[in-house]
């Protein structure tokens, strides 16, 4: 039972097949559409995230894996998998990763999250009994903080961990470390009382770490940045690193969902957010609005 997963609603980073040995250079995608997303990835200008961002690359690893390919978003292969999703999904089968296209997957990854289907509901699940948590060891901790979860996501965690270790994408001691798991609504509102500075208090009103089911684990960092900046360039550093590539294949085997905004946050989906809640009872994918895609999870 070491791998046990209750998958989420359709999983999004599951590819049905990818095939061993791809050929890159072949597809049938309009001639123009890997030229147009060659150059589209690191140039255009767009807001997919609610503030202006330049080329895609940063999703590039979880569109790859939502279409089920593993070359280059500037291949031919790349833009004849996505033109086979389009089609599949009821939209133009360009080939070429457009807004267009990028905001209904990325409405599927964020539905792909009990918690944004449990907030787009209105409600805010309950913290779980502080002494129903369990602790990470010290070794698995980023900065030595003492990090809490959910039994189960803690096990899910750790059994991923060990095929990430065995797949050989932990190339340094701290990749795939936790930097944040559970955090208490209460001591936030307390700090935040104490401090003046309500800040974390807005950041966790409603966050997925309340659940006990969220983590944020060390993928990379740019130079300068710490392994939870937004920054651009470090998304983009940890959208380059072969742990995120192989997490966004992977990690929903064993059960977690990633926020697309922050390649280090993802979720375990094992349990119900909610307790007597099951998740199948959660509304399905595609019936709900979607959470503001810059709500802090
Ligand atoms: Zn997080």
């Amino acid at each position: 039972m070491a791998t046990t997963h209750i998958p989420s609603i359709d999983p999004p980073s599951l590819p049905a097949s990818i095939a061993v040995d791809e050929d890159c250079d072949g597809g049938d995608a309009p001639e123009s559409a890997a030229a147009v997303n060659a150059a589209s990835l690191t140039t255009t200008v767009w807001s997919p995230f609610g503030r202006p961002e330049v080329g895609w690359e940063i999703y590039a690893p979880r569109v790859a894996a939502e279409i089920g390919t593993t070359c280059a978003p500037s291949s031919r292969r790349f833009a004849a998998s996505l033109a086979r999703w389009q089609q599949g999904h009821g939209l133009r089968p360009s080939g070429v990763l457009d807004p267009a296209t990028f905001q209904p997957m990325t409405t599927r990854w964020h539905l792909a999250r009990p918690f944004v289907r449990t907030n787009a509901k209105g409600i805010c699940p309950d913290a779980p009994p502080i002494s129903s948590l369990a602790t990470a060891r010290p070794n698995e901790s980023y900065s030595g903080k003492v990090i809490q979860l959910r039994p189960g996501a803690l096990e899910a965690y750790r059994n991923m961990v060990t095929e990430a270790r065995a797949a050989g994408v932990l190339r340094r001691p701290e990749v795939l470390t936790l930097f944040s798991g559970f955090r208490d609504p209460v001591a936030d509102a307390e700090r935040c009382a104490r401090d003046n500075n309500c800040q974390g208090l807005v950041r966790t009103i409603c966050s997925a770490h309340r659940t006990g089911l969220a983590m944020d684990v060390y993928i990379d960092a740019a130079p300068g940045f710490g392994p939870d900046s937004s920054n651009d360039d470090n998304r983009r550093a940890m959208a380059r690193s072969p742990v995120f590539r192989w997490m966004v294949v992977n990690a929903g085997r064993f059960g977690f969902v990633n926020y697309a905004f922050e390649p280090w946050h993802w979720e375990w989906t094992g349990e119900p957010l909610l307790p007597g809640v099951p998740i199948s009872s959660l509304p399905q994918a595609g019936s709900q609005p979607v959470a503001p895609p810059l709500a802090k999870p």
